[in-house]
């Protein structure tokens, strides 16, 4: 952040009187502007032994498989956003069974809410920013080739639970992925 969203003065980061971390401060409105992390919602869609999957369009992570799921917008709750990104990615209409796992991700500044979710009927296609979406058995599922870290995770959590009947919440932090040699 450069400029001042309420004025337009430049910024400086340094930390505000009474508080412990640097924020971007402005000099001439006073204003503090806070960062903080932000929520991805999504949905582990079931039809019958298969879960929906989208490949993504856009970056990060462009032509790789993830489940629909995306930034919680201002004024929704999570279960609006859940939905609203599995409507806008894949065009399906689902509905929620519960919470299923939550994964923080501090070094991207990220929290993963994923509920798990029943499709309703099968008339999917991809969304704007979805290059294919499809209904994928356990043994079709492309792990080599799953987007994100928390999505592979929470899958690999989904199947196994699946195998026993009983589907508890899962939580964990996601550490960033190890330099490539
Ligand atoms: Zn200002």
């Amino acid at each position: 952040m450069k400029f001042c969203s309420h004025c337009g003065a430049p910024v400086t980061l340094r930390v505000p009187p009474g508080d412990t971390l640097p924020r971007h401060v402005c000099d001439a409105c006073h204003a503090i502007h806070y960062q903080n992390p932000r929520m991805v919602v999504g949905c582990i869609v079931e039809w019958e032994d298969r879960i929906l999957l989208c490949r993504r369009g856009i970056e990060p992570r462009h032509g790789l498989w993830t489940v629909p799921a995306g930034f919680m917008e201002n004024g929704e709750t999570t279960f609006q956003g859940a939905l609203r990104e599995t409507l806008e990615e894949a065009h399906a209409r689902v509905e929620i069974d519960s919470l299923y796992a939550l994964y923080n991700i501090p070094h991207i500044n990220q929290v993963y809410l994923l509920f798990r979710a029943r499709l309703l009927d099968t008339a999917i296609s991809p969304g704007a920013e979805t290059l294919e979406v499809k209904l994928c058995p356990e043994n079709e599922i492309p792990w080599e080739r799953i987007a994100f870290a928390s999505i592979r995770n929470a899958l690999a959590h989904y199947f196994s639970d699946r195998k026993r009947g009983a589907y508890p919440f899962h939580t964990g932090t996601i550490e960033p992925a190890p330099a490539k040699k």
